[in-house]
């Protein structure tokens, strides 16, 4: 094992599980060591016969992925858990007619505070509204996910307000490539009341109910539906016990349209960009 603790607050902290390739100690020291520099990290642990890499951080998990992948070895996400008790955790996988997809993860730090993670590509640069809507219903593509999720029948807003939709988590930015990577908190959604629902990445700004548009109080006019996924319930820390092989090249996107071994998994023109 090798460990490394910084102190640090913990309070804004998760603790992110990855397998990563590694078969030797100067790997697991390579891992360790571009971690141990990164000041966003709190602790490292890492189990080489496992192939596991336990990260507490309060960075992305995207940019914990590209520090590990930056030693030249592939990482993938197994679980995320709070630093204390945990109590749940969802995921998204996003798609839709077009070139948008994503993985977004919910994580309950505690009763009123939900750790929100994800990447999602193939956006327009700028702002996109990103809503869990009422209905995990994929049937019709996004267009039968119902409207913003809102059992306490409020008008539409930002997440730092009291009048908004349990559903409305404000906007996500894209940069110049396309690529929104985002971690933030919400104080309003739990991880039990939108398992089973969907989330909705939309084409325009969310007004955040500040717009004179009539969608404004609505929906925020924030455009069409660019990408959807059902939130389902994901696995905690190392209770996902299954070996990803990462040296197929098939990639995270790629990943949930593949069975997970045998006849059909490998088709690798490309190289793997984004584990
Ligand atoms: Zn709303």
């Amino acid at each position: 094992m090798y460990e490394f603790d910084a102190n640090m607050d913990t309070n804004n902290t998760a603790k992110l599980e990855f397998a990563v390739q590694m078969t030797c100690d100067s790997c697991a020291n390579a891992v360790k060591d571009v971690l141990h520099k990164e000041p966003g990290v709190q602790s490292v642990h890492i189990d080489l016969a496992k192939e596991e890499v336990l990260v507490e951080t309060a960075l992305t998990s995207l940019q914990v992925q590209s520090l590990i992948e930056s030693t030249g070895r592939r990482a993938v996400l197994k679980g995320m858990g709070s630093s204390e008790t945990d109590l749940g955790s969802a995921v998204a996988m996003l798609s839709g007619t077009g070139p948008v997809q994503g993985v977004v993860r919910f994580l309950q730090l505690s009763k009123d505070r939900c750790l929100i993670d994800g990447t999602i590509d193939g956006l327009t640069p700028g702002a996109h509204g990103f809503h869990v809507h009422e209905l995990g219903d994929l049937t019709q593509d996004c267009t039968s996910c119902g409207d913003h999720f809102n059992p306490f029948a409020k008008q539409h807003g930002a997440p730092q307000d009291s009048e908004r939709h349990l559903g409305d988590l404000g906007n996500i930015t894209a940069g110049p490539d396309g690529r929104a990577s985002f971690r933030f908190e919400d104080s309003q959604i739990k991880v039990w009341d939108v398992i089973g629902r969907s989330l909705v990445v939309d084409s325009g700004e969310d007004d955040l109910g500040r717009g004179s548009h009539p969608l404004s109080k609505i929906t925020g006019n924030s455009g069409e539906r660019l990408a959807c996924g059902i939130i389902a319930r994901s696995a905690g820390l190392f209770q996902n016990p299954k070996q990803i092989c990462a040296c197929d090249g098939v990639t995270l996107w790629e990943e949930r349209d593949r069975p997970i071994a045998g006849k059909g998994r490998k088709v690798t023109d490309t190289p793997a960009a984004h584990l």
